[in-house]
This record gives C-alpha cells, sequence and structure tokens, in this order.
C-alpha cells in the first residue's frame, strides 16, 4: 500500500506537540533557525541551523516546504518524507497553516488536521505555563493562532483536544478511515476484478 502523508497543524499551545510524539508513525523532524529551547536536543525536536544553512537547503530544493514564523525559518527536508512515503509508511509533518498549504498543492492526497484547544483562554493558558516564551513572544503567537484559525476551513478534519488518549485515538481513526478511501485501495480494488 503506498504511504500517507498526515499533516498536523495547531496554535502553539494547542499541545499538538504531545499528541505528534504519542502517535505511532513516523515523525519527520524539520529545520529551523529559532534558537532550541531548554529541552530540546538537535536531530530529535529540531535541526537547528542558522539562516545561510537555511537557505543554502531551501535553494537546493532540498526542503518539501518552508515558511517563516514569528520571525524565524521553518522548513520539511524532502529526502526522509519521500523515502517514507516510498516505503508505505504513515509520515506526519508538525507544520504550520503556510507549510501545510504548500504541500496540499503539491500533495492533493495529504490528509490535512488541524488540532486547537477547547478555548482560546486555554491557549493563553498553556502558553504561558509553559514558560518557554518572553510575553512578547506569547502576544505575537496569540496574534498568529487567531490568523491561523482563519485558514481552518482548507483542512479536511478538525481535533478539539480536550485529552490526549482522545485526540491520539481520533487520529488513529482518521488515518484508518482514510485508507479505505477508494483512490487509496487502487491495488485492492485491481486484485478483486483480476482474481475470478
Ligand atoms: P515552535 O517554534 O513552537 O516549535 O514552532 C512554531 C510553528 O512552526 C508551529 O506552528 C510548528 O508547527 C511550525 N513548524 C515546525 N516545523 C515546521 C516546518 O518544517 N515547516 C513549517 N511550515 N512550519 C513548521
Amino acid at each position: 500500500m503506498r504511504g500517507m502523508l498526515v499533516i498536523i497543524s495547531g496554535p502553539s499551545g494547542s499541545g499538538k506537540g504531545t499528541i505528534v510524539n504519542d502517535l505511532d508513525y513516523a515523525l519527520s523532524v524539520s529545520v529551523t533557525t529559532r534558537k532550541p529551547r531548554e529541552n530540546e536536543q538537535h536531530g530529535i525536536d529540531y535541526f537547528f541551523c542558522t539562516e545561510e544553512e537555511f537557505v543554502a537547503m531551501r535553494d537546493n530544493n532540498e526542503l518539501l516546504e518552508h515558511a517563516v514564523y514569528v520571525g524565524q525559518y521553518y522548513g520539511t527536508p524532502r529526502k526522509y518524507v519521500e523515502d517514507k512515503i516510498e516505503q508505505g509508511e504513515v509520515v506526519v509533518l508538525e507544520i504550520e497553516v503556510n507549510g501545510a498549504l504548500q504541500v496540499k498543492e503539491k500533495f492533493p492526497e495529504a490528509v490535512l488536521l488541524f488540532i486547537i484547544p477547547p478555548t482560546l483562554n486555554d491557549l493563553a493558558h498553556r502558553l504561558a505555563f509553559r514558560n518557554t516564551e518572553d510575553p512578547l513572544e506569547i502576544q505575537e503567537r496569540m496574534e498568529r493562532a487567531l490568523q491561523e484559525i482563519q485558514l481552518i476551513d482548507k483542512y479536511d478534519y478538525l481535533i478539539i483536544n480536550e485529552d490526549l488518549p482522545t485526540a491520539v485515538n481520533e487520529i488513529d481513526i482518521i488515518v484508518k478511515a482514510e485508507y479505505l478511501k477508494p483512490h487509496r485501495s487502487q491495488s485492492r480494488i485491481e486484485k478483486f476484478t483480476l482474481e475470478r
């Protein structure tokens, strides 16, 4: 069976990072010019790089998509994603909306999921509680969240993150249902018609 590209977006503080880490699929590690947070590791959370390195990768066509988010560059290395899809795996990209829409354009069969917490208030609390951004950056990320929510209609599914196991389970159900769509089952349809 062909692999599947699952793109997960959602405002900073929606809990999408925790959800993504709990999923049992191949997870793409992005490249970014943002500085690492205290608990982040190079090659696991991100490939941290300079602006020059990022631009070189972008200009060499090594990125599947890229975007600027609150003044920093982020991009998805192309090779890992293409290899995993070729091997028939489900690959998850946890990326912001502009990058997600770029990928959907190139791969219309990609599945787009948007994750939000139950209320905007929850978002503000989570951002303040995790204590990884200064107040100005929290403000910028809140504004960005309100802009991103305007694009929710471009997505295939909305997950309201009430609790972690429910959200993870909903994503597993979506992946299973997507595999039952006829356009993903061409080989099974052929088997049905050929074997009499
Ligand atoms: P953070 O700085 O909180 O780790 O990420 C900021 C935003 O950038 C999040 O919305 C995250 O999903 C997004 N992001 C992370 N990696 C990528 C990427 O490779 N491409 C794009 N377009 N967005 C990314």
